[in-house]
């Protein structure tokens, strides 16, 4: 008990003591101070940005050197970005980004082209029927024409459209007439070779007469002059028989010939038949009970 009291009077006393010395001290005079100057940062300097300090002494609490920088440090975290991808034929951009300052760098730094192009054949002039056309390789993406590669024609394409025209000879049976066609697109002309012309028949001879069974022969000829085209043309027999002997067949061909029997004469013979039949019939069937 004793000792703790002893302990807080101790305190106090010092305390007191203090008290009387903070006046003097508060009172140091700047004029006279022999400043000792420290550093103290107001903002702290990233990587990209400047901090900003002043001084002030650590005796008298003066400052000078207000608002002077503090230099950014410079250890950015860097990354590439794309701002354009370059092609085959044009370059690229891309700039730099810090991930710690988020300040950008080196914008606009260009990336060569690839000069990887991708070539195709493009029609300069289309070919039509009667005239050909052009064309030349060049790069579908950047439309760079090839340099290796010398542009070339294409054919005509010789798919004429004909407009039938005036026919300029007319055929005959011997010889071909033309006609002079016309195409729609390119106004080329053609002479159209037409048909023969059938053929002009005179009344023509009979070359071998027909017979009762036999088949003749009519034979033309063509009356075009240079050109004796014939044509046979058969007559069909007459089929007029003819049984003079009366044997019952033709005198001529020798073909089999109907009787000429009455019509009394042809009802008897079917009438004789048929007892004929019954009597046989008769006879067949008496043998079979004798
Ligand atoms: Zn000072
Ligand atoms: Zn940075
Ligand atoms: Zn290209
Ligand atoms: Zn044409
Ligand atoms: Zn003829
Ligand atoms: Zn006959």
């Amino acid at each position: 008990m004793r000792k703790t009291k002893g302990f807080i009077s101790v305190i106090l006393c010092i305390a007191m003591i203090a008290l009387l010395f903070v006046p003097v001290m508060a009172e140091v005079d700047t004029e006279t101070c022999s400043h000792q100057w420290r550093w103290v940062t107001d903002v702290a300097a990233t990587c990209g940005d400047d901090g900003v300090q002043h001084q002030i002494c650590v005796l008298c609490s003066a400052t000078r050197n207000e608002n002077t920088p503090l230099p950014a440090t410079g250890n950015h975290d860097l990354e590439w970005i794309l701002d354009a991808a370059p092609t085959c034929g044009q370059t690229g951009i891309e700039h730099q980004y810090c991930n710690l300052c988020h300040h950008t760098y080196n914008e606009g730094t260009l990336i060569s082209a690839t000069g990887e192009h991708t070539w195709a054949w493009v029609v300069d002039t289309a070919p039509t029927c009667g005239e050909a056309g052009s064309q030349h390789r060049e790069c579908t993406v950047c439309g760079q024409p090839d340099p290796y590669t010398a542009g070339t024609v294409i054919q005509a394409t010789g798919k004429h459209k004909w407009i039938e025209g005036d026919v300029i000879s007319e055929s005959t049976c011997i010889v071909h007439g033309q006609r002079e066609d016309t195409c729609e697109y390119c106004g080329g002309t053609r002479l159209f070779e037409l048909e023969l012309a059938e053929h002009t028949w005179d009344e023509g001879y009979v070359s071998l007469e027909p017979g009762c069974a036999e088949k003749g022969y009519m034979v033309y000829t063509c009356t075009v002059e240079g050109c004796n085209a014939q044509k046979s043309v058969v007559i069909p027999a007459t089929g007029n028989h003819v049984d003079a002997d009366g044997n019952g067949q033709c005198d001529v061909c020798g073909v089999s010939m109907p009787a000429t029997v009455s019509s009394g004469t042809t009802l008897w013979n079917i009438i004789q038949s048929v007892i004929d039949f019954f009597t046989m019939l008769y006879n067949r069937i008496a043998a079979l009970f004798s």
